[in-house]
């Protein structure tokens, strides 16, 4: 079906993944979305959600996708070493990063994490045709004829990027890891969100437990509902979840945010929405 444009969630945590009873309802892995443009695939962010999807992945044939990360914190890149695409001679995958340079390179960053004694191989492992592109944020990429992305720096500790994916009318925003400064609207993030269909953002912390981490680089689901309605955007998600949230807590929050604007979203493992 031409203009089919979803986003699913493999990976809502934020820090480190967190399995266990308490986290089933929601998911324990750290972030990783699964963006479909009709037939194309594009994959935001390789936290442990990397994996399950890579799994999914395997025995679908060969694949070629664009990976972009947000950034190189160890949540959103650890799932690499494990993505099954990427010991297939016949698969490509094309990664790419925003917040490097001009000090570093994303294929530097990967060879720093896949190497002994913290790994016992390296990326020349990988079997299939790998690419490594590192752009300054704020360009616009074209990956694929009729995709576009758009590209924001966020306010997080080594830098992050936000990204918008504009796809047949539609479009999904995806704001991770971010901090707010309060009183004042990232406008950044706004100008990036505008009209969006769908704003999934940085909601590690409630009101109450933000003051005790200010600085540490993450924002609250109260500060993304304040963009989301500057923005005018339609589905609010919620994402990034503190490993502290258990299911219980996610549930609280899932309430107090569709009190606050209904069709707002906390993002689960498994979940799958059309723009
Ligand atoms: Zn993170
Ligand atoms: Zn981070």
């Amino acid at each position: 079906m031409a203009g089919d444009f979803s986003v699913t969630f493999w990976g809502v945590r934020g820090s480190i993944a967190c399995p266990g009873p308490d986290f089933q309802r929601y998911g324990g892995n750290t972030s990783c979305l699964e963006l479909r443009c009709d037939g194309q695939l594009l994959i935001f962010d390789a936290g442990t959600g990397l994996r399950p999807l890579g799994e999914q992945l395997k025995d679908q044939g060969p694949l070629e996708t664009d990976l972009f990360l947000t950034h190189s914190h160890l949540d959103h890149i650890i799932g690499i070493p494990f993505f099954k695409p990427l010991f297939d001679a016949a698969s490509k995958v094309t990664f790419w990063a925003g917040h490097l340079l001009p000090e570093h390179h994303l294929r530097e960053v990967i060879c720093t994490l896949m190497v002994p004694p913290l790994f016992p191989v390296p990326i020349d492992i990988f079997a299939a045709k790998t690419l490594y592109n590192d752009f300054a944020v704020g360009e616009t990429l074209t990956p694929r004829p009729g995709i576009a992305l758009r590209t924001a720096r966020l306010n997080h500790p080594n830098g992050a990027t936000g990204y918008r994916v504009d796809y047949a009318g539609k479009s999904i925003c995806y704001v991770t890891d971010t901090e707010h400064v309060a009183g004042t609207i990232d406008a950044n993030i706004v100008a990036l969100a505008k009209g969006a269909d769908i704003l999934i953002y940085d909601s590690t912390y409630t009101d109450a437990e933000y003051p005790r981490y200010k600085g540490w680089g993450h924002s609250t689901w109260s500060e993304g509902l304040r963009i989301a309605e500057t923005a005018g955007v339609g589905t609010f998600v919620a994402f990034h979840h503190d490993p502290s949230h258990k299911d219980g807590a996610l549930d609280r929050i899932a309430e107090d945010l569709a009190a606050a604007r209904p069709g707002s979203l906390v993002a689960r493992e498994g979940m799958t929405l059309r723009a």
